[in-house]
């Protein structure tokens, strides 16, 4: 991007957020737009397909419609006919869909023989104006620009609302323990939060200025953004550095709270609620009322756990940086991973597909985006999670209006997440297949990586190594893999630091487990939960 639009986006954003955080919408207002976004679904998808993809030559969903044999009106007749859900999944059949490698770019999209080579930002909504970029966060290779745009916040804050409603947690003190600039998740959590009135009293970022060197940019756009609240009267929090370490600050924070207002809710990920919890514990805090609203890794039974056993509870949100909020926690979850998919939002469909070299088959969540102001234009774009999808009458706020899907055991297939820090697999694979061998000896095959939970319900990453390979210092190899993730984009440099501070990597001297399940074993694998199919 060039200076000159650089400067042009900032302006924007500078201008915007202005406007952005004066407009609060009450209760009613989100009803309201949610309800009519329900009633509007086909139409908004219809929209976008006209504008978005047959109104943009540039589109790369144009030769894939086209290899498919597909016009406009063909999409619109089947909408008409089947409905928004069986037209996806029929145009997935065709062919019609994007993996999730070919979405970052990393891979042309071949199909049917031919080939479409593809960058990253031929995703991006072409109708947008973005307000800012960030990174994004589960993002590897030449590091994924995501806007943030503050209308699409703008769009996104009814739904989170109604979800904090339904869970009573409207009003109630609330922190972030997230990640600062050029990670977007603190700051997009904070705006989507003040655009309901409920902005946080605390933030407490696990990365400091020193781990990652945030650039000036990122240091001024965070420092602009409190600024700004401060001058219209939205005392959004100064970022506090908070190590993984010092969770006991935060469970304090929490514990006193309860003692004035009965309530407190901490928005962060389910490993460092863990790690508050663990705190608690030890220092004999009560955190009856309590609760927890976690994302970006699958909350385990150990980690839920935990935070019961301190008198909380947890709450699972489902978040896409592409996307947004994809889903919130229902009230009367079927498992620690319940939540209501955000249907105005968003469309879900599953199709199977193999994972890459294994011999298992996973039902892959496909997404596609159905609001204007979506980042990206998504249409069956599939993710690396995948879970079960089903209509369920719950009795829950959330199912009355319309969200009757729930989308339950999300689990990835190719992420490997600890501490909060999402990290998709093929960084990692050249680190076990190039970097390691070429260092300490041996081939590809004497290297694996295993995702395991330890006995406090920690998640550690287990770098198998055969023992047959000479290695005086292991604590050299773990050195090697942070230097390596280091030298990658900015979420590898984001896992090198948490990781570093969690001690996440550990040796094991055994042989590799070449099950069908090959060189990334994610947690749920090494389980071998039962979910996938050989
Ligand atoms: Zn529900």
């Amino acid at each position: 991007m060039s200076i000159l639009a650089d400067l042009k986006m900032y302006t924007r954003f500078a201008w915007g957020l202005r406007g952005f955080l004066r407009q609060t919408i009450t209760l009613e207002e989100a009803r309201a737009i949610v309800r009519r976004r329900m009633a509007e679904r086909e139409t908004n998808f219809l929209r976008l397909v006209e504008k978005g993809i047959f109104g943009y030559p540039r589109s790369p969903y144009l030769p894939l419609l086209k290899l498919a044999q597909v016009e406009l009106g063909d999409i619109q007749n089947m909408v008409r006919d089947k409905g928004l859900e069986d037209t996806l999944r029929a145009l997935r059949e065709a062919g019609v869909y994007v993996t999730f490698e070919e979405f970052k770019g990393r891979e042309p999209i071949v199909r049917h023989g031919q080939v479409i080579p593809v960058q990253a930002r031929d995703f991006d909504n072409p109708y947008l104006k973005p307000h800012y970029y960030a990174r994004s966060g589960g993002t590897t290779g030449a590091g994924t620009r995501v806007p943030i745009d503050l209308d699409h916040l703008t769009a996104q804050a009814p739904n989170l609302m109604l979800a904090h409603h339904a869970h009573g947690l409207l009003g109630v003190p609330k922190a972030i323990w997230l990640s600062i600039l050029p990670n977007s998740s603190g700051v997009n959590v904070t705006l989507r939060l003040a655009r309901f009135g409920q902005v946080p009293k605390k933030w407490f970022s696990p990365v400091v200025a020193s781990d990652l060197r945030p650039s000036l940019r990122s240091r001024l756009a965070t420092k602009y953004i409190v600024a700004m609240g401060r001058l219209v009267g939205v005392p959004i929090p100064q970022p506090e550095p908070l190590s993984l370490d010092q969770a006991g600050v935060l469970a304090r924070w929490m514990a006193n709270t309860l003692k004035t207002h009965g309530s407190c809710l901490l928005i962060t990920q389910p490993s460092k609620a863990l790690r508050l919890c663990i705190a608690a514990r030890e220092e004999g805090l009560d955190l009856t009322g309590a609760a927890f609203l976690v994302g970006g890794e699958p909350p385990t039974p150990a980690k839920a756990q935990a935070m019961t056993e301190v008198g909380a509870r947890g709450l699972p949100g489902y978040w896409l940086t592409e996307v947004g909020a994809v889903g919130l926690g229902c009230v009367h979850p079927a498992d620690l991973n319940d939540v209501h998919l955000f249907k105005d939002c968003v469309a879900l469909i599953q199709y199977a597909r193999e994972v890459p070299g294994s011999g298992i088959t996973v039902d892959a969540f496909h997404f596609t985006t159905l609001l204007p102001t979506a980042p990206k234009l998504m249409l069956n774009v599939e993710s690396d999670d995948y879970g079960v999808i089903e209509t369920r009458s719950c009795g829950c706020p959330l199912e009355s209006y319309g969200f009757t899907e729930h989308v339950r055991h999300i689990r990835s297939f190719r992420k490997l997440s600890g501490e909060g820090v999402t990290l998709v697999g093929s960084e990692m694979l050249h680190i076990l297949e190039e970097v390691l061998p070429a260092r300490f000896g041996g081939s590809p095959l004497d290297y694996q990586l295993l995702e395991e939970e330890d006995e406090q319900g920690f998640t550690r990453l287990s770098l198998l190594i055969n023992p047959k390979i000479d290695i005086e210092n292991e604590g050299e190899v773990i050195e090697a893999v942070l230097e390596a993730l280091g030298q990658g984009s900015v979420a590898a440099g984001m896992a090198r630091a948490i990781w570093t501070q969690a001690r996440t990597l550990c040796v094991k001297r055994i042989e590799p487990v070449w099950t069908a399940q090959g060189k990334l074993m994610p947690l749920h694998m090494a389980k071998s939960s039962g979910e996938p199919r050989p």
